[in-house]
């Protein structure tokens, strides 16, 4: 076993602060990677305070942190993926049965037994996963990723969860030219989905409450931008949107969006607010509209996802910070005042 600098948060109301955690020693098909990036998504948040107790209570002390590339340091004798030296990623999950049929289906994200990063029971060590808020990580080769050479890191990072939770919903519900797509919230996510939606070829239209994000809106990609709080503008796109994408990660509104879907349109919940939402059953009955979920994305296209962000060149507008700031970061992100992604140097763990 591994003894591996980490920064965790003791209870739903203590920060986070530095502290050392074990990391298995590789097995057969284990790859042991030194991470160099680690991006903040709302979701760490989430789970630092336990603010999704009812559905996933958090088990302390926690290490989040679940958009992860590094370099690879060890692999198991049984490793046909990776050598050492290899850039390599993990995103929101490090293990699954592979034998259910959501698993076969290349779903691992629905699988029952799946693992995520961090806080789910560890199978290896016991306790709970630790993410990676952490020097380095140990994970089976079929869950770590493979990171386009042309992408800078710091930025490629977000991709691993903010990428494919956003890449995936939309490949489903078929974005690409001539269909209209709406991007609900300019966050980590939001961002994301614009630059995704603009390189798929669709006509993006952006929904924010921050007035002063207008412009990066237009220049990640949108081709139009409408502030959320003001009514006129919103009526202008009622009954137009194929799909709109909902990034919020607070209570909201969403039968605002519902009305403005034509018909047979989808409106894709991603963003996870604690509290129920409402939802006006006229919002979905005239048009015969519909609302989903989704969640990030499988192994396999989340490797599709890195390398058509590969291709396109696409990573996320980050803001590097050391690890020593993660504090203010959290305070930040519930601000909304994040541009567009905080992105973790993790050699800032080593000073101390
Ligand atoms: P983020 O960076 O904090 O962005 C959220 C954005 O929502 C904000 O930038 C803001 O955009 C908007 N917003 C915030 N408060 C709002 C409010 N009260 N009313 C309306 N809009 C508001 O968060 P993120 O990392 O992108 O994550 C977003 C959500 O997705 C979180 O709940 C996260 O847990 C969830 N998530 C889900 C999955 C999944 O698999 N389904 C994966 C990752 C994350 P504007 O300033 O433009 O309004
Ligand atoms: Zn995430």
């Amino acid at each position: 076993m591994n003894n591996t600098k980490a920064y965790s948060a003791a209870s739903a109301t203590s920060p986070l602060a530095s502290t050392h955690i074990k990391r298995r020693d590789t097995t057969e098909h284990d790859v042991q990677i030194e991470i160099l990036f680690c991006g903040i998504c709302h979701s760490d948040l989430h789970a630092v305070r336990n603010e999704w107790s009812a559905f996933m209570p958090t088990v302390y002390p926690i290490v989040p942190g679940h958009e992860i590339v590094g370099r690879v340091t060890k692999v198991g004798p049984a490793v046909r993926k990776f050598k050492v030296g290899d850039l390599a990623a993990v995103g929101c999950m490090v293990d699954s049965d592979r034998t259910c049929p959501q698993c076969k289906a290349g779903l691992e994200q629905f699988c029952p037994n799946m693992t995520l990063t961090y806080n789910s029971p560890d199978k290896h060590l016991g306790g709970v996963t630790y993410g990676g808020y952490s020097e380095s990580i140990v994970v089976d080769e079929h869950f770590v990723l493979r990171v386009p050479a042309n992408l800078n890191l710091a930025g490629a990072a977000p991709l691993l969860c903010a990428g494919i939770t956003t890449y995936s919903p939309m490949r489903h519900w078929g974005v690409r030219k001539g269909k209209k797509v709406g991007v609900v919230g300019l966050g980590g996510l939001g961002h994301m989905a614009v630059k995704i939606a603009h390189a798929l070829g669709a006509h993006v239209v952006v929904f924010t409450t921050s007035p002063s994000k207008k412009e990066d809106a237009l220049r990640l990609g949108a081709d139009e931008v409408v502030l959320s709080r003001n009514a006129d503008e919103m009526k202008k796109h009622t009954f137009s949107f194929d799909f709109i994408l909902d990034a919020v990660a607070a209570e909201h509104d969403i039968n605002a969006y519902l009305n403005l879907l034509r018909r047979d349109g989808n409106l894709t919940l991603v963003g996870a607010p604690p509290k129920p939402l409402a939802i006006a059953a006229f919002g979905l009955i005239v048009g015969r509209r519909s609302l989903s979920g989704s969640s990030i994305g499988g192994i396999a296209e989340t490797q599709e996802m890195l390398d058509f962000c590969g291709k396109h060149n696409l990573t996320a507008d980050v803001e590097v910070i050391p690890i020593q700031k993660v504090n203010e970061a959290y305070e930040r992100l519930v601000k909304s005042d994040v541009k567009y992604r905080f992105s973790i140097d993790m050699a800032s763990l080593k000073e101390r």
